[in-house]
């Protein structure tokens, strides 16, 4: 069924009753040419270029849960395209396009708003290296703006200026950034793929990989084994785990990354803040809701939820940048597991078993990089060669030292960025 208007009419006169399901409910065949482990935002858009870019549709995503349950419905939702350094900037770049058709592309509403980011600065220092970045966007093709203080002012008057500890002096404006809706992203991939006839099947946890003369040859899941020409890990916070019943071990840690949302409250805050100095930023629903997130946890874990410190720390920064939001009561927050790689960039590789691939290493940002990352992980899947914005995301990074080390690269010590 095409979304549109019309149908929304049409629907509305039938009182809602010809909607049809999103997406199919299919048993697991026993073979597939490709089987996808993680139903999150990379999965299901790698199934969907799969299909749409490829012609590629004996495909089954496998998703332990339910379709956007894991990172891809947990995140503060920014998309942007402000990185710094080749490798990661033509990648970004390309995603952002990618973002800008999404809506079109899916037949569905995503939400996309391009509001505008702004990364704030608060030195001599650090407005050079703001300067630097925004003429490597400008460089790779994408927008950036430097403002003074008092063109920021103009722009988000609500934020403490003077603040005693990280006074503002300025921002990179960055226009095409914005926000978009988590879920709906991984639903609109989920009805793409699942249009173009692969299969998604939830609740169907992967809890081995097949390996017969250093070739994948299917899964062993909680529904029973299913035969594979080719696999693919596409797990985010649980690569570690999936990637060691493929005997493999990563260069990943799996860190806890909480977010918060207020009550909902008059349009206030236009744009996306981002406050390094603090580790914060922020952004506004469309429901109202302040959307706010800060810095990692600083240990390893697994747990899907948040705690007490992360809460604490966040609220210190919210308060020293914008007093304004302690009028505003904190409904809900939870956490995701991030995908934390020593310098900070993604992977999306071969391995050394034929026909088993790998995409992780998303670190905070991996919501925006859907689109992209989907992109290129089929091109890799279909030809076996790297997708040319994807050609730095490689493993031998880590073995020849040559990492991308743009946003953060601090390796176990995530608290010292
Ligand atoms: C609080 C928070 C804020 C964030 N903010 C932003 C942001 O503003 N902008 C941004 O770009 N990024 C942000 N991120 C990062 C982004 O959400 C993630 O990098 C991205 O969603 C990870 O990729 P994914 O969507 O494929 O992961 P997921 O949605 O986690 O998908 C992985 C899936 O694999 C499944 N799985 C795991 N093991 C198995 C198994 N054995 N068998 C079958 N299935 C399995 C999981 O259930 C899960 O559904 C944020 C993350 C968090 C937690």
């Amino acid at each position: 069924m095409r979304y549109s208007g019309f149908q929304i009419v049409k629907q509305a006169l039938g009182l809602g009753n010809g909607w049809a399901p999103v997406w199919r409910q299919p048993e697991p065949k026993p073979a597939y040419d490709i089987v996808i482990i993680g139903g999150g935002g990379h999965g299901l858009s790698t199934a969907y270029y799969l299909a749409k870019n490829h012609g590629l549709t004996n495909v089954a995503v496998l998703e332990k849960g339910y379709l956007g349950g894991g990172n891809v419905g947990r995140n503060t939702t920014m998309v942007r395209a402000n990185y710094y350094l080749p490798g990661n900037s033509e990648f970004y770049s390309h995603s952002l396009k990618l973002w800008e058709g999404l809506e079109a592309e899916l037949n569905y509403n995503v939400m996309h708003s391009q509001r505008g980011l702004i990364n704030l600065f608060h030195s001599d220092g650090q407005r050079d290296a703001m300067a630097r970045r925004g003429n490597a966007m400008r460089n790779q093709g994408d927008d950036a703006e430097l403002l003074t203080k008092e063109q920021l002012r103009r722009h988000v008057p609500y934020l403490d200026f003077e603040q005693t500890r990280f006074p503002i002096h300025g921002g990179l404006l960055h226009r095409r950034g914005g926000t978009a809706r988590h879920d709906a992203v991984a639903w609109g991939y989920a009805r793409g793929a699942d249009s173009r006839g692969v299969d998604l099947i939830q609740n169907c946890e992967v809890t081995g990989i097949d390996i017969e003369a250093g070739r994948v040859t299917g899964v062993q899941t909680s529904r029973g084994p299913i035969r594979a020409k080719k696999v693919a890990m596409i797990t985010a916070g649980r690569s570690g785990q999936v990637a060691a019943l493929a005997g493999m071990r990563l260069p990943i840690e799996s860190h806890v990354l909480q977010a918060y949302v207020t009550e909902g409250i008059k349009p206030a805050v236009n744009h996306v803040i981002s406050y390094g100095m603090g580790h914060f930023y922020i952004c506004q629903s469309d429901k109202g809701g302040l959307v706010f997130g800060g810095d990692l946890d600083f240990y390893p874990s697994y747990a899907q939820r948040g705690n007490l410190p992360g809460v604490e720390q966040v609220m210190e920064a919210a308060m020293t940048l914008m007093p304004m939001i302690g009028r505003a009561k904190v409904l809900r927050h939870w956490g995701g597991v991030m995908d934390m790689s020593p310098d900070g960039s993604p992977i999306i590789d071969t391995t050394h078993i034929g026909g088993l691939f790998l995409n992780c290493g998303w670190n905070y940002g991996g919501f925006k990089a859907v689109p992209a990352s989907g992109w290129a992980t089929a091109h890799l899947i279909a030809t076996g060669a790297p997708h040319a914005t994807a050609e730095r995301f490689r493993l031998e990074r880590f073995r020849d030292g040559v990492g991308i080390m743009d946003e953060e690269g601090t390796g176990a010590q995530h608290n010292l960025h």
